[in-house]
Formats: structure tokens, C-alpha cells, sequence
């Protein structure tokens, strides 16, 4: 089931797991209306909220990894170029030790890129590098304090890192507002430690504002998101409840209530279809009427309801008697029921007829009024027809019943067999 609110097929297992609770509607539905501004889940949906938007984030995960890596060069780059003391004195060893830990998790993280099977723990990789950018800048910007060229760099590169943070790790929300604090933590540190410098205020007023603006921003995103999750899974739940009723109902649209078995519209289709592949691959084609016999007694007798349940008990007997699996029973109407053969010629529709006159003598039903024996019985009309193009379907059935009709004649409880003559149209009975 794909359809237009799931277009890359994401939602579809996950959701498949989802729709078998029938509570799963009523409940979306109900956030959907509440619209609170803390869109929580319950667990079953917050897991797959989740795996989707895993799914969704491992897709543009090379890109992302290749983005961090220029992003990485830049940084090394720009700060190669514009204080390669940092990169030649012992002074510097935090600075450079730093460098080396991102070199080797960028790089990492851009392999991680090309190996699908990693790609579960995405986010989890995706923390180290940014803290450490994070509190790479937070050093460069706090302990430059003289330097006010070096502080602006700092502070431009904190603006990205948070971006890609915030961005990235709404996957992991808590620990997004974790990495945040704990910078600024650090950075009122060394505020505290270096003393009060304009320079670091303004730096610190940046890191703040920044923070701020993104978090409020990735919290409405976030929400956002949530609520447009909430009304895919409506339209999947909702798509595959009616898939699940079209089903049913194109099941009981070709099904007969009482009996249980195809109905005359599945009949007539089927009917067609056996017709045409008969005509193709000349092969014979058998069909048989079957009439129940004295039913009007039989329901004079027990009753309407006793009735019905006869011809449940008799439709299914007669079904079981069918071997091939292309053979087919329908309840043609009333207390009529027919039954296909395909690939069958006259006698094996005669051992079929007989297999089911027998089926329905073992079955006993006791019909006290019946003027043919002691139980129900019926009676069956036989046509084997090798189709023509100057056949038609119906003369197939006409001629099956005109065998039935013969069948009642000859006494009931009984089979009689309509042969079609080699040069002219006419009935020709045998039984
Ligand atoms: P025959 O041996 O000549 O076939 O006699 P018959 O009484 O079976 O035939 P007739 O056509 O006179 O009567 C058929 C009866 O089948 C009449 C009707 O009440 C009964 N019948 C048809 N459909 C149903 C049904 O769905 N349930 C029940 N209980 N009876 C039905
Ligand atoms: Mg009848
Ligand atoms: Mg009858």
C-alpha cells in the first residue's frame, strides 16, 4: 500500500505493525484536534516516529557527511591560514590535539556514509564530532581574549556548528538541549575564570542569542513535524482500513450469504472466463444444474430457518466433493446450485454428478414428505459442451437445465446428461 502521504514507502511497515490496534485512529485523532505545543506520543507510535525519521536522516546522510567535512576543512583551513602559530607552538597542544580528535571523527563519520549497516546509530556518531567543534570554538572564542579578529571567527563557526547540531540532533532532543548547556556552562566558566571583558560579553551575548533563536526554531520545527507525522498515519491507517472494507466488500459481493459459496455474479464471471480459455485451448467444458428436490415440502415441513440450514449443509457437502482445484460451486439461486468443470468431458462429469448425489445421500438430512426417499435428495442436469464460435454461454446453461428438467421427469434423485447432436442443435437425453 503506497499511497500519496507515505510517497517514499517509509511509513508503510512501520505502520502495518501500527494498524492492527483499532484504538490507533481514535487516538491520533484526538491529538490531532488537541494541537498541544508538547506533541508527545505513545510509545508504539514514538518508536516509529522515530525509525522513520532515522530512515528519512540515513538517506541524507552522505550528503551530510560530506558537508561536514568541507565545513571541517574550512575551519582548519581558515584557522591554518590565519594563526598557523596555533598549528607550530607547544602552547597550543589543546588546540591541536582537538583538531586531530575532529580530523579522525570526520573522517570516520564520511566512511560511516558508505556502510549501510551503520547507519542505525547515525546520530549516535554524529554527537562526538559536533561537541567537539562545539567546545573547540567555545575554547578559541574564551581564551582569545585579547584578540578580537580571532573571537569573530569563533563565534561565526559556534553559529554553524549549533546550526548543524540542532538541525541534526532533533533526533535526540534532550541531548541537543544537553550539548547546548553544557556549553554555555563552559563558557561562563571561563568568563568567570578570565575575568569580565567586553570582548567575551559580546561573544557571549552571540553564543546566547544564537542558541536561543535555534532551539526556538528547532522546537517548532520539531512540533511541526510531529503533528504532519500524526496526520500521515491518519491517512495510511485510514487508506488501509479501506482497502481492508474494499476487500471484504468485493469478498461478499462474489459470496452467497447463506451457503457460503460463490454467488451467481462470481459464477457468470467465472463462467466466461472458462468459456474463452475452453474455446482457445479446445478442451470440454462440463456443467452441472443441481436442484434440490422437494424442497417447498422440505420447508413446509421443518420450517424457513431448518431450510436454510439445508442448503448450507447441502452446498457445502457437494463442494467437498470437488477434487480439481479448478472445479467451481456456486448457489445459482433459491435451492438451485450449479457446478463447473473444466478441461472435463461427459464422463467425467457423470462421476462428478454421481460423486455428488451420493455426498448428499450420506448426508441424510431427513425430509419425512419427500416423495423420493427418506432424506434430501437432488437432482442433477449434465451439459459437456466443446465450445464453438457458434456456441453462446447461455446455451450451456439452457441445455444444463433443459438436462435437470429431464432429471425431474424421470423420478428425481438423479443425474441425466444433455449431448449435444454431431449436425443439428437438438436435445438428446441420456441418464
Ligand atoms: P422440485 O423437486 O421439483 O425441485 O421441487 P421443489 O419443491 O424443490 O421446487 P420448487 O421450485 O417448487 O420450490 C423451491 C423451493 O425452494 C421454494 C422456496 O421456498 C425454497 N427456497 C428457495 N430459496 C430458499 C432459501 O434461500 N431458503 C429456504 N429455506 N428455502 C428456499
Ligand atoms: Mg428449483
Ligand atoms: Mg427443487
Amino acid at each position: 500500500m503506497t499511497h500519496s502521504a507515505d510517497p517514499d514507502g517509509l511509513l508503510e511497515p512501520l505502520i502495518s505493525e501500527l494498524v492492527t490496534d483499532s484504538s490507533l485512529s481514535h487516538y491520533v485523532q484526538n491529538l490531532i484536534q488537541q494541537q498541544p505545543i508538547l506533541v508527545r506520543f505513545r510509545p508504539d507510535i514514538e518508536h516509529c516516529f522515530h525509525t522513520k525519521r532515522t530512515q528519512e536522516f540515513s538517506q541524507i546522510f552522505r550528503i551530510a557527511s560530506a558537508l561536514w567535512l568541507l565545513l571541517f576543512v574550512v575551519i582548519f583551513l581558515g584557522t591554518y591560514l590565519n594563526f598557523p602559530y596555533i598549528f607550530q607552538s607547544n602552547e597550543y597542544l589543546i588546540w591541536q590535539s582537538t583538531f586531530a580528535f575532529t580530523t579522525l571523527t570526520v573522517i570516520g563519520l564520511s566512511i560511516c556514509a558508505y556502510i549501510p549497516k551503520s547507519h542505525f546509530f547515525v546520530h549516535h556518531y554524529i554527537i562526538a564530532p559536533l561537541i567537539t567543534l562545539l567546545l573547540y570554538q567555545l575554547l578559541v572564542g574564551s581564551l582569545a581574549l585579547p584578540d578580537g579578529q580571532m573571537n569573530i571567527y569563533a563565534s561565526y563557526n559556534i553559529i554553524l556548528t549549533m546550526v548543524i547540531a540542532i538541525f541534526s540532533l532533533r533526533l535526540l532532543w534532550q541531548k541537543t538541549i544537553l550539548i547546548i548547556g553544557c556549553s554555555a556552562l563552559m563558557a561562563g566558566a571561563t568568563l568567570f575564570i578570565n575575568g569580565w571583558h567586553i570582548v567575551t560579553l559580546q561573544f557571549l551575548h552571540a553564543f546566547v542569542l544564537v542558541a536561543t533563536v535555534l532551539l526556538s526554531i528547532a522546537f517548532f520545527v520539531e512540533r511541526r513535524e510531529r503533528l504532519s507525522f500524526l496526520h500521515e498515519v491518519l491517512v495510511a491507517v485510514t487508506s488501509h482500513e479501506l482497502a481492508r472494507i474494499n476487500t471484504h466488500l468485493a469478498t461478499i459481493a462474489r459470496e452467497d450469504a447463506l451457503s457460503g459459496l460463490a454467488n451467481r455474479r462470481a459464477f457468470d464471471d467465472c463462467l466466461e472466463m472458462e468459456w474463452d480459455r475452453a474455446r482457445r485451448e479446445e478442451q470440454p467444458l462440463s456443467l452441472l444444474f443441481i436442484d434440490v428436490d422437494h424442497f417447498k415440502l422440505y420447508n413446509d415441513t421443518y420450517g424457513h430457518a431448518a431450510g436454510d440450514d439445508c442448503l448450507r449443509q447441502v452446498g457445502q457437502t457437494m463442494k467437498k466433493t470437488l477434487l480439481r482445484p479448478a472445479d467451481s460451486i456456486a448457489r445459482y439461486g433459491g435451492e438451485e446450485f450449479v457446478v463447473l468443470l473444466p478441461c472435463t468431458d461427459a464422463l467425467g462429469a457423470e462421476e462428478v454428478a454421481e460423486r455428488v448425489i451420493r455426498a448428499i445421500d450420506v448426508l441424510a438430512i431427513p425430509h419425512k414428505r419427500s416423495l423420493v426417499a427418506f432424506h434430501v435428495t437432488a437432482s442433477i442436469g449434465i451439459c459437456t459442451i466443446m465450445p464453438h464460435e457458434h456456441h453462446t454461454i447461455s446455451l450451456l446453461l439452457e441445455n444444463a437445465d433443459a438436462a435437470l428438467y429431464k432429471a425431474k421427469t424421470a423420478g428425481r434423485h438423479c443425474f441425466k446428461h444433455y449431448q449435444e447432436p454431431t449436425n443439428s442443435i437438438k436435445f438428446n437425453f441420456q441418464g
